[in-house]
C-alpha cells in the first residue's frame, strides 16, 4: 500500500507538478493542489496584541478602558468586536488574489488554518453559536463561481467544530468594487446592501461573521447591523486580512 502510494504521489508530480502559489518552488511528494509551501506558509506573520478592543486594528499601545483606536473613539461600529488575523500585504495579498481571481479555491482550506489558530488565541468560541459568511451577489457568484469568504467559512467552521449557514445574509445590491472608493463612498455603497433571509436561525444567537479582508470595516458594518437588527444577540467579524 505504502508503496502504491509513493508511486501514485511520484505521477501526480509528473502530470501535475505542483508549485508554491508564493515562491514558485515547486512542492514535492505531497497530494496537495493550490497550496503554499510549509517555508512561506511559516512565514505570514499573525496580527498579535495590543489591538483595538473593538475593530481588531493593530496598535502600538495598550488601548485602556473604553478607549479602543482613534477611529473608534468617536465612531461606533454595529458588531460588538472585529479581529484580523494578518495585514493585507506580501503572500498574504499574492494568497487571496489567487484564490479570489486565480480560483485557486483549496487555498481556502490552508489558510482557514491560521484562522482557527487565531480563533483560539482571542476569541471565546464558547460565545459563538453560529458562522456566516459574508454574501457574494448572485451575479458575482454566478461569475466568479464561488464565494471566498464561504469557502473560508466553511473550513473555519470544520476546524472549530461550528456550523455555518448561508441562508442568513442575502446581498441584494450588486456593489461595485470596493478598493478604489473612499471611506465615505464605501459606506455609501453598502447602505442597504444586505438584507436578513431567515431571522429565525439567528434569534438569540452569537454570530461570527467572515470574509476576506477588512479594509474600511464598512462591509462588516453593514451585516453585523441587520444581523443585530434581525435579533442577533452578539456579532463577531473575522476577516483573514486587513
Ligand atoms: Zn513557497
Ligand atoms: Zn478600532
Amino acid at each position: 500500500m505504502e508503496q502504491l502510494k509513493k508511486y501514485l504521489i511520484y505521477l501526480l508530480d509528473l502530470v501535475f507538478p505542483q508549485k508554491c502559489i508564493c515562491c514558485k518552488v515547486k512542492i514535492r511528494g505531497k497530494i496537495i493542489l493550490d497550496a503554499v509551501c510549509q517555508d512561506c506558509f511559516g512565514k505570514i506573520k499573525m496580527t498579535r496584541p495590543p489591538f483595538c478592543t473593538h475593530c481588531g486594528m493593530k496598535l502600538d499601545f495598550e488601548p485602556s478602558g473604553k478607549k479602543g483606536c482613534p477611529f473608534c473613539r468617536n465612531n461606533n461600529y454595529c458588531f460588538d468586536r472585529a479581529f484580523s488575523v494578518t495585514r493585507y500585504e506580501g503572500m498574504v495579498k499574492t494568497i487571496i488574489h489567487a484564490l479570489k481571481y486565480g480560483k485557486k479555491i483549496r487555498l481556502a482550506e490552508q489558510v482557514s488554518a491560521l484562522m482557527s489558530a487565531f480563533c483560539h488565541d482571542f476569541l471565546n468560541l464558547k460565545e459563538v453559536d453560529l458562522i456566516v459568511p459574508v454574501p457574494l451577489h448572485k451575479r458575482r457568484f454566478k461569475e466568479r463561481g464561488f464565494n471566498q469568504s464561504q469557502l473560508l467559512a466553511e473550513s473555519l467552521a470544520r476546524r472549530l467544530c461550528l456550523t455555518t449557514c448561508k441562508q442568513v445574509l442575502l446581498r441584494r445590491k450588486n456593489t461595485r468594487s470596493q478598493t478604489r472608493l473612499d471611506r465615505r463612498q464605501r459606506l455609501d455603497n453598502v447602505n442597504n446592501a444586505f438584507t436578513c433571509k431567515n431571522a429565525q436561525l439567528i434569534s438569540g444567537k452569537s454570530i461570527l461573521l467572515v470574509d476576506d479582508i477588512f479594509t474600511t470595516g464598512s462591509t462588516l458594518d453593514a451585516c453585523a447591523h441587520v444581523l443585530k437588527k434581525a435579533g442577533a444577540k452578539n456579532v463577531y467579524a473575522l476577516t483573514l486580512a486587513r
